[in-house]
């Protein structure tokens, strides 16, 4: 399909962004390889709406992949900002904002005593499998197939989903010795744990998850699932890493443990906790925390950790999410699901809407998906279709088939009937596209 043409100026900055830069983007799935045609260069960004460089705009269902929960410059985060820039940008020492985004996570967040601020979600889940073995003595970590970390070289092990595989590296540049130490299972199967457990025991140092995967598409845990991997790994004396960077200060108030309220031993965040800045975090029980340096042996540090934009950015963002804000994202998050689902129904197009609390994803198969494997059976070219319809009327979702999506207080509900207005024609051509 020829997309090349629908957006001359994103197109010329492509072509730019190409000579300089690695398939012309920062990070790799914004370029569109999935759905093919121009990634569309975006200028500026307001409430629930984008911007592109041909002047185009759409009603934003990506939400920079999670952290715009307020829409974009919303006012309060953009005053905290530009407040934080005048007095410096960078100091190299500690700060107020820093204790205070602190103390934001720990009072929302029950298991975490105590946390420890970073820049990215990859550092936050590097830092906490670092950690974890650190205090356990162990070096085996069990992760999830389709479950996503950030480009931890141990955690992109994501390949042999049998039971208790070793993982290979998934990409060059992993050595076996890196990954040789992660263990991938499949996701939502508690017998592969326990399988992984009994081949390996006292040996594992961690099991890290997604809170609630939304890496493969959203596809929550079973019932009893988080519960049951806590349980196995309290047994062995391994640790419980629940990666909450997705739906950290998103799926609630207090992210996914506000949902199933399964106590983890570290957490992990990102995205939401940073207003649009780079700000992350890992936390959780004091006695493992303490092993951190300087308190403890485990090494950590980082030059712009805290940063006081990026917290007062964060700050500010958390500070505005009380019940009233997740009401709203939960009731837009509702209200579209139903207009997509109800949309598709009418095409006669097989689909699954799936949701963890306000994220959803939306699969061109049948349910019901358990895991990856589930999530990899849908018609990716019906996405495809879908995917460029949407853009086309102006609605821009994620290029991609396995990804969440995300909406913000700010999608009123002009922002809602323009999706709604949109989707039929993009179901038709869901419903018309051949593989
Ligand atoms: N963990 C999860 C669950 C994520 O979704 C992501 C990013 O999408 C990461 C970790 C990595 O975060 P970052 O992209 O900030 O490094």
């Amino acid at each position: 399909m020829a997309y090349s043409y629908e957006a001359p100026v994103s197109q010329s900055l492509f072509d730019r962004a190409s000579v300089v830069t690695p398939g012309g983007v920062n990070s790799p799935v914004r370029a569109f390889r999935a759905v093919g045609g121009t990634p569309r260069f975006m200028v500026s960004g307001t409430g629930p709406y984008l911007t592109d460089a041909d002047g185009r705009e759409y009603v934003d269902l990506v939400c920079s992949w999670g952290p715009m929960i307020l829409g974009h410059s919303h006012p309060e985060v953009v005053a905290a900002v530009q407040e934080a820039v005048a007095r410096g940008t960078s100091f190299g020492t500690p700060g107020e904002g820093e204790v205070a985004l602190a103390e934001e996570i720990v009072a929302r967040i029950e298991p975490v005593e105590q946390v420890r601020l970073v820049s990215s979600g990859t550092e936050a889940t590097m830092s906490a499998i670092r950690l974890a073995r650190g205090f356990t003595g162990r070096a085996k970590v069990v992760k999830f197939a389709g479950c996503y970390h950030g480009h931890v070289d141990a955690l992109l092990a994501a390949a042999g989903s049998g039971l208790a595989t070793f993982g290979l590296p998934d990409t060059p540049g992993v050595t076996g010795a890196t990954a040789g130490d992660t263990v991938v299972l499949p996701y939502n199967d508690l017998d592969a744990v326990r399988a992984a457990f009994a081949a390996h025991p006292g040996e594992i140092a961690c099991v890290i998850t997604e809170a609630s995967p939304g890496n493969m598409g959203v596809v929550p845990p079973a019932d009893g699932f988080n519960a049951g991997l806590k349980e196995l790994c309290a047994a062995d004396g391994a640790l419980y890493i629940s990666d909450e960077v997705m739906t950290g200060f998103r799926t609630s108030k207090a992210g996914w443990y506000g949902v199933d309220g399964v106590r983890p031993d570290l957490m992990t965040f990102g995205k939401v906790m940073g207003g649009g800045f780079p700000a992350a975090a890992f936390g959780g029980r004091g006695d493992v925390m303490a092993h951190l340096a300087p308190a403890g042996p485990v090494y950590q540090a980082g030059t712009l950790s805290g940063n006081p934009v990026a917290t007062a950015a964060g700050l500010a963002q958390l500070r505005l999410l009380d019940d009233a804000a997740y009401a709203k994202v939960d009731a837009v998050s509702a209200e579209l699901r139903a207009l997509v689902g109800d949309a598709l129904t009418k095409e006669g197009v097989a689909h699954t809407v799936s949701a963890a609390s306000n994220m959803f994803s939306v699969f061109f198969t049948d349910g019901p998906l358990r895991n990856y494997e589930d999530a990899k059976r849908q018609d990716v070219f019906r996405f495809t279709a879908f995917f460029h319809s949407m853009l086309a009327q102006g609605v821009y979702l994620p290029p991609s088939a396995f990804e969440s999506w995300f909406v913000s207080t700010a999608h009123d509900e002009r922002a809602v009937e323009r999706v709604a207005a949109a989707l039929p024609a993009a179901a038709r051509a869901a419903a018309e596209a051949t593989a």
